[in-house]
């Protein structure tokens, strides 16, 4: 098998979880969105997720 440089470079982009913008740590805690955004904002692709370096909870677009 010979692997390609766009197979590579495919690789290296898939991310899994969103990145805090402040710390840049991977966000891999999911919490459940707050009233709010379940009743108000349901139809936005917002998912809240928990940073435990800076302590916030962040909103995320998806
Ligand atoms: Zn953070």
């Amino acid at each position: 098998m010979i692997s390609t440089p766009f197979e590579e470079d495919h690789k290296a982009t898939q991310r899994r979880y969103p990145l805090c913008p402040k710390c840049k740590t991977e966000l891999d805690n999911r919490i459940s969105r707050g009233f709010l955004v379940k009743n108000v904002l349901f139809f936005l692709p917002l998912k809240r997720y928990i940073c435990y370096k800076c302590q916030r909870k962040r909103y995320v677009f998806h």
